[in-house]
């Protein structure tokens, strides 16, 4: 719609600026996950598709909230949304930051892209990210809920396949659960 039509102050202008309005909404609707509102799977792979078509690199940032059964099993379910909601908007304060994003890729676990972010720039942000998690009073109902996550991180110069990074990013995941959890495994280093 031309930004002229928008401006109109009759009927025109006010229905082309509904239709504006639906047209967010609807791709909001396609594109994000209502809980938390970030990106779902969807969202995320029609940003990574326009980051490839411009060759821009990134690293994938794989990240899953700890023993996240035993909180909602501790404190309820709905403590347990409670967590997601705040976790998440932690992980978009951190991307948005960064020029990056974050999506919910699953139950408790996101994926975060940071464009034109090499390997060593990326730690250090997530490291930056882990220790806001670490120091973060998440309260629900009057009790507090500690809450740690751990990270894999894998780089993609911007050739390969947007799954071969994931994966990487997932096993890196995988070891960071078994060797304790509350760290960062990267492609190059283990951070705790
Ligand atoms: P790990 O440290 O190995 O990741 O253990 P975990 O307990 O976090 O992992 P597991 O996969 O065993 O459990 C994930 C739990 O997340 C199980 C599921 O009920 C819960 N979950 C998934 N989606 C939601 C949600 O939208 N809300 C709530 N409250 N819980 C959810
Ligand atoms: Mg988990
Ligand atoms: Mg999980």
């Amino acid at each position: 719609i031309p930004a002229k039509t928008l401006k109109r102050k009759d009927e025109i202008g006010q229905i082309s600026a509904s239709a504006v309005k639906v047209r967010q909404n609807l791709r909001d609707m396609v594109e994000r996950d209502p809980l938390t509102s970030l990106y779902n799977r969807r969202g995320c792979r029609s940003l990574i598709d326009r980051l490839s078509e411009n060759g821009i690199g990134y690293t994938v940032v794989m990240g899953d909230i700890d023993f996240f059964k035993k909180i909602n099993d501790t404190y309820g379910h709905a403590a347990g949304d409670y967590i997601l909601k705040e976790i998440s908007a932690l992980l978009r304060g951190c991307t948005k930051d960064n020029n990056g994003f974050a999506s919910r890729w699953g139950g408790e676990e996101f994926l975060l892209i940071l464009p034109r972010t090499e390997l060593k720039k990326a730690q250090d942000i997530i490291s930056a990210l882990l220790d806001r998690i670490r120091a973060s009073e998440f309260v629900s109902d009057g009790t507090q809920i500690p809450v740690t996550m751990t990270f894999g991180i894998a780089e993609n110069g911007g050739k390969e396949d947007f799954e071969a990074a994931v994966s990487r990013a997932d096993e890196l995941l995988y070891k960071g659960k078994t060797s304790g959890r509350n760290r960062i495994v990267s492609e190059d280093t283990v951070a705790v």
